[in-house]
């Protein structure tokens, strides 16, 4: 809600699409709205209709109108205000590149690598109590509410929770090891905390209530027990694209970046009138932020293009049915293998091949493998598509880590204003990113400027808006997997808009998208975030 009601008051300079002419409906101040408590969805068809008809009728959207219509929408707030992923919205930007790309286990970000990062947290905060207190302990138990337990058994929650409880560190546990867990439910696990010695098995991550008042929609506890005794507990959040927190977090200290932006329209000024390369200014911020050196930080990028591409290639190269009840046989090295005798033609050849690295990686992340974030697992196989086919191209490794800054920043962007989680906006906050920052990757390593790049991002967004999250039986594979290689190929669709049109005549700007994006989210049925209980996850039936 916050963040409707900064869009709704954010001062405003006309309507933003007028260029050589004022259509009459801009103001140079937009009218503060006074913000009603309640509002029907009648009421905002209705505005929204008025607020339609008036730019039909005058060949310009009207701002105070379609703000009115926004004004009306009902609340529907998911997040508490204390969560810091939504305090930090507020000031600048400061995420950097290893909270962003992050690598470790598939299928789910927010549902398998954020809750193995979260019991592992928890697993080292426990191995930190004293010795009298861990000599008494008998159990470590997982509790896992709202779309964790509605969905996280097709995710893997559990298993990659008790991998986390196991000791387990994300980025470096084999996915043979998580295949173990899954092949042998029974199975009991020994893990050693300081003097204690306690037996673990999946049945230790419990399923718990799927609806409530949460602080966050993935929210879930663990527990150090000595009996019936709680020795040590702590409550979690899975906050989207593996990020997480916990009950009175408070974010680590950073640096403060050197170049201050919260929005696109900030990035302006510096690579427009100033004329600072985007990734310049990028470098420059993470540095700053992070404290790490220039040469930390392309190594850092260069690790990442080495996971990616390996996922892909290992994609490529294996024919399986992927695990869980759907029995969906992977397509990428059939896709592949094809290409060689196709009589697609140049065009149809070009699509093949990167749809065929988006389901490369997207099957990799269903199998459990290792995979990156970016912006999510759900997502991860867009990016490592559009590297590999730059890499076709034979695009340097130095402009590829410039595409990862530029894809970094326009995550931070969506972040920061919308989401990237699919339990609180849809499949357009992971895919629907995921492409975006593909297509500002391909535009900057493709050498475009600064508004090629914003319009890139901005098109292959705008071309994901409304959509839903609904994964069959609960599986990140259908629509999933699919989708990566649509979101894969619509970057290099909106790239090819983008650099072919007058870039200074672009209706929509980036920003405009990411509010669109972000109150598309807030409307959004909480049947299609990522609780399977609409859309594809019921209309379809397995046998
Ligand atoms: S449908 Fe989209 S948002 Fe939902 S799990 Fe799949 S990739 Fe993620």
């Amino acid at each position: 809600m916050d963040k409707l009601l900064k869009v709704i008051n954010s001062p405003a300079s006309g309507c933003g699409s007028c260029h050589t002419t004022t259509c009459g409906t801009c103001t140079t101040e937009a009218p503060k709205s006074e913000v009603r408590p309640t509002f029907s969805r009648r009421d905002l068809g209705r505005a929204v209709l008025a607020a339609s008809v008036s730019t039909l009728l005058i060949g310009c959207s009207d701002k105070a109108s379609t703000e009115k219509a926004v004004e009306s929408a009902p609340a529907a707030p998911a997040l508490s205000p204390d969560l810091a992923v939504v305090q930090q919205s507020k000031g600048p930007i400061i995420t950097t590149l290893e909270e962003f790309y992050k690598m470790g286990p598939g299928p789910s970000s927010s549902h398998t690598m954020g809750p193995m990062r979260i019991t592992y947290d928890f697993f080292q905060r426990v191995s930190k109590l004293p010795e009298d207190q861990l000599k008494r302990a008998t159990a470590l138990k997982v509790h896992l509410f709202g779309s964790l337990s509605a969905t996280g058994k097709g995710h893997g929650t559990d298993r990659a929770s008790l991998a986390g409880l196991l000791g387990k560190a994300p980025a470096t546990c084999p996915p043979e090891f998580l295949d173990g867990l899954a092949n042998n439910p029974d199975e009991v696990h020994k893990v050693t905390i300081g003097p204690t010695t306690l037996n673990l098995t999946l049945k230790d991550v419990i399923f718990d209530a799927t609806k409530g008042e949460f602080h966050h929609p993935n929210t879930m506890t663990a527990k150090l027990l000595a009996g019936n005794e709680t020795l040590y507990e702590l409550e979690y959040y899975s906050v989207g694209g593996g990020f997480i927190e916990w009950k009175g977090y408070k974010p680590p200290d950073k640096g403060q970046p050197k170049y201050i932006f919260e929005h696109a329209r900030d990035l302006k000024k510096y690579l427009i009138d100033d004329k600072i390369p985007l990734p310049k200014l990028l470098l420059a911020n993470e540095m700053a932020i992070s404290g790490k050196s220039e040469k930390e930080i392309w190594e850092f990028i260069d690790q990442v293009t080495e996971v990616m591409v390996r996922g892909v290639d290992t994609g490529l190269s294996v024919e399986s049915v992927l695990p869980g009840p759907i029995k969906l046989h992977s397509k990428a090295a059939a896709m592949q293998r094809n290409l060689k005798n196709t009589a697609k033609g140049e065009a149809g050849r070009a699509v093949t091949r990167v749809a065929s690295y988006g389901f490369a990686m997207g099957e990799e992340n269903a199998r459990g493998h290792v995979i990156v974030t970016a912006p999510t697992a759900g997502s991860a196989g867009i990016i490592p598509a559009v590297v590999k086919s730059l890499r076709d191209l034979k695009t340097s490794q130095e402009k590829i880590r410039e595409g990862f800054l530029a894809a970094a920043a326009i995550g931070y962007l969506c972040k920061h204003n919308a989401t990237l989680s699919g339990a609180e906006g849809g499949c357009q906050a992971e895919v629907g990113v995921g492409s975006s920052m593909g297509a500002a990757m391909i535009a900057q390593a493709l050498g475009a400027g600064p508004k090629v790049v914003s319009n890139a991002a901005e098109s292959a967004l705008e071309h994901h808006l409304g959509m839903t999250c609904d994964p069959v039986a609960g599986y990140v594979q259908v629509p999933c997997i699919e989708r990566c290689a649509y979101g894969a190929v619509k970057a290099w669709t909106a790239y090819c808009i983008a650099s072919e049109e007058i870039p200074e005549e672009r209706r929509v700007d980036l920003d405009t998208t990411i509010d669109a994006m972000s109150l598309t989210a807030k409307e959004m049925n909480s049947k299609y975030k990522e609780t399977s209980e609409g859309g594809l996850a019921v209309s379809v039936v397995l046998c």
